[in-house]
């Protein structure tokens, strides 16, 4: 089985690349199989959420993908209110002020994930493994790949987006760098008493970041980035001991809070791999990188390293293959700033506000306030947030 593109990997990332690859023979090796079937009743909804980027957005859109989703079950976030850990430090931005119809899109994982294989069902020159594990890989003039089932696939070029845990970056001896945040997100779905305003909020705590994301109607997702012990507290209190805990950490400003989800734990950490391309091979999404989710990025930046592989393959002369590494290598270089810039940024919050300096603590919160008097210079971190 011969093809130009194999992707290990049917997340987000590994499936917007199959659809944005249209046209091309493709094999897709995925570890699961999401369900295509329109999503439960209204009142159901995904505890693991993400908050997508107006150009995430876009790039969806040209895929064919966004316009499927039911808009009854997509957010748009128009304003968003960030609290520091000092009495009344916060900045608060504004879609309006800003110019923009809206800061982000709030779209839950299963849905997403529906409307990327709904599509990729009617793709032409597509063959899908799943649930199929890649278990081997091999790079010489192309890469082979060994499935756990014993059959064997051959391709110009593999991508290996097969999540933080990649099978495909370890067998490529591709070396990462990667270190514990010795935080876990706790994350579940709440109804509130008032109304979110379509704002997500966000409390910088000393270390842990509490986040509640705006869902449909009067219902807020919560992330809630903790110590890997007050996760395991937080997940045995019941449901009535978790609302008010929730209610208590963001001062009541949603008003009294119910649980309406399953409450799911995700550990954290940062990794970056040294490479994200070798003759033959490519890396996208979390398997070349991963974040702290406190700036609600990591996917957005995968489903840009599909775009920019999509188009870069398109671009390539004609007389260069997928795999060749000089095509390969235009994408490593288009897609590296733009990962290391969002890795410092966060990587940068987290630590300001992790230190218990108190000097540093001054300069956090005095250095919100200062922002948020600044509107040119917010507008400038909204608009550069859009991409
Ligand atoms: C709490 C939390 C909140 C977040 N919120 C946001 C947010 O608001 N916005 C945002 O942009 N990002 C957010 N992120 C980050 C986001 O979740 C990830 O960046 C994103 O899910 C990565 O997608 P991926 O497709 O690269 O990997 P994954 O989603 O991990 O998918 C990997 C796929 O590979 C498959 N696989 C694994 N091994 C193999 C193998 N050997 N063979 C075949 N298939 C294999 C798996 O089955 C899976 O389908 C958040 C992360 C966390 C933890």
């Amino acid at each position: 089985m011969r093809y130009e593109l194999a992707i290990a990997g049917g997340g987000a990332v590994g499936a917007s690349l199959a659809r944005a690859m249209r046209g091309h023979s493709i094999a897709l090796v995925s570890g699961h199989r999401p369900a295509t079937a329109p999503v439960p009743g209204p009142g159901d909804f995904d505890p693991r959420v993400f908050a997508l980027s107006p150009g995430s957005v876009e790039f969806l859109r040209a895929l064919k993908v966004w316009d499927v989703m039911d808009p009854e079950r997509l957010t748009p976030v128009h304003a968003m209110r960030v609290h520091g850990d000092a009495q009344q430090a916060s900045i608060e931005m504004d879609a309006y002020r800003a110019g923009v119809p809206e800061l982000a899109w709030i779209v839950e994982d299963r849905v997403l994930q529906a409307a990327l294989w709904a599509a990729l069902g009617t793709q032409d020159r597509l063959e899908i493994f799943a649930p199929a594990q890649c278990a081997g890989i091999e790079l010489g003039d192309s890469a082979t790949i060994r499935l756990a089932d014993g059959r064997t696939l051959e391709a110009d070029l593999l991508v290996g987006a097969d999540g933080a845990d990649s099978f495909v970056r370890a067998a490529a001896g591709i070396a990462a760098r990667e270190e514990s945040y010795g935080q876990t997100a706790v994350v579940a779905n709440f109804d509130c008493e008032h109304s979110h305003r379509n704002t997500a909020f966000q409390w910088f705590q000393g270390g842990p970041v509490l986040a509640l994301l705006p869902l449909p109607g009067q219902r807020v997702s919560m992330v809630w980035s903790v110590p890997d012990a007050e996760a395991a507290r937080l997940q045995s209190l019941d449901a009535h001991a978790l609302a008010s805990a929730v209610c208590e950490a963001s001062k009541g400003s949603l008003g009294s809070l119910q649980l309406v989800s399953a409450v799911k734990a995700l550990a954290l950490r940062r990794l970056i791999a040294e490479r994200m391309v070798l003759p033959h091979l490519a890396l996208a999404g979390d398997a070349a990188h991963a974040i702290h989710p406190l700036a609600g990025q990591g996917l957005n930046l995968g489903l840009q390293d599909s775009h920019v592989l999509g188009r870069v393959l398109a671009q390539r002369e004609p007389v260069r293959a997928p795999g060749d590494l000089a095509v390969l290598r235009r994408y490593e270089r288009e897609r590296s700033e733009a990962i290391l810039a969002m890795r410092a940024t966060v990587h940068g919050l987290h630590t300001l506000f992790g230190s218990e300096s108190r000097l540093l603590g001054r300069v956090r919160n005095l250095g919100m306030n200062l922002t948020d008097k600044l509107p040119v210079l917010k507008n400038a971190l909204v608009r550069h947030a859009l991409n």
